[in-house]
């Protein structure tokens, strides 16, 4: 098959759109799909200026997602004065899993010059993953104690670099999985809080919780173009998966969405075309009444509850040791 573009040998052909694209028109096409999403969104504030640059914070894994983030932003913005980069990792303390994909972090970060800082469940909660899926006080899968304790270590450093964004590498995939996810759980109030919390253009959120505003600039590209990415450009991504996943719906969902999107070609790019226009809707209409934030009477963190689901955990863990 040859590049629809330049008639160079193809290296991919997407069901989707019909193309085929050599390497290099694939990279380039990827790059500027990330860049219209990041335009679009409006994610560079109009009064940054070098003199009065705004700091993003990008979730840096070490998986393949985050990493072709951090390359892309990097090449995009290392030159321009109005941002500045901070890499961010987790060491949740699983055996044999994080250390690897730490190490990629840090190759990737040294080669790009891209500052790094590294924050651990151990340090942070006196816990790790390992011991919290071995204990399990609430009777839950691990993935969703990592998942507060990681969106609790991603604001709080956040607020510490004095961030303006905080970026994640979900991908289209993730995205259209979690859109279908809470439409079938019936839950359109989740719906108006994905928009304001990620999805939303930054100025059309109604509501920033008082967290540090999210973007994912990687959402409109598809997780097999993601990974494609990274290995036509060499970069030095971990793929193994955590040993403690075991997020049984996610796993349906993405098996439903992978055998749809085979017998209808476009399909997570319409769900997530509608689904953002009825979050937008959703996100208005929820706005007006939604629950007031307090702060933690623990740590401070803004909570709907006495005490952060976080905190709680943490007293669960304590409890169950
Ligand atoms: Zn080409
Ligand atoms: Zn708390």
């Amino acid at each position: 098959m040859q590049c629809d573009k330049c008639g160079a040998e193809a290296v991919m052909h997407a069901a989707y759109s019909g193309l085929h694209l050599c390497a290099d028109h694939f990279t380039r096409s990827v790059e500027k799909r990330v860049r219209r999403r990041i335009r679009e969104d409006g994610l560079v504030p109009d009064d940054a200026t070098p003199e009065d640059p705004v700091t993003w914070v990008i979730g840096l894994s070490g998986g393949k997602d985050s990493v072709v983030l951090t390359r892309i932003l990097h090449d995009t913005f290392a030159k321009d004065p109005r941002i500045e980069l901070v890499a961010l990792s987790i060491h949740e303390g699983i055996e044999g899993y994080r250390d690897r994909s730490l190490e990629a972090c840090e190759e990737l970060t040294a080669e790009l010059g891209v500052r790094h800082e590294t924050v651990s469940y151990a340090e942070e909660f006196g816990v790790r993953m390992d011991e919290v899926a071995e204990a399990d006080p609430e009777n839950m899968a691990p993935c969703a104690y990592c998942g507060v304790f990681r969106r609790d270590v991603l604001s709080r450093y956040a607020e510490r670099f004095d961030a303006d964004l905080m970026l994640t590498g979900h991908n289209l995939d993730d995205e259209a999985e979690t859109a279908l996810m809470n439409f079938l759980e019936g839950d359109i109030e989740q719906v108006a809080k994905h928009f304001d919390a990620s999805l939303g253009p930054l100025e059309e959120r109604t509501e920033q919780d008082h967290h540090v505003p999210r973007a994912k600039p990687l959402r409109d590209v598809p997780e097999k173009e993601v990974a494609l990415y990274a290995q036509l450009e060499d970069l030095p991504a971990h793929i193994t998966e955590c040993p403690h996943a075991e997020d049984a719906f996610r796993g349906e969902i993405q098996r439903l969405m992978l055998d749809l999107e085979e017998d209808h070609p476009g399909t997570r790019h319409s769900i997530m075309a509608g689904y953002e226009e009825l979050a937008a809707l959703a996100a208005t209409a929820y706005g007006e009444d939604r629950q007031e934030y307090g702060e933690c009477e623990r740590c401070g963190a803004p909570t709907g509850r006495d005490i952060c689901r976080k905190c709680a955990l943490v007293e669960a863990l304590e409890g169950s040791a």
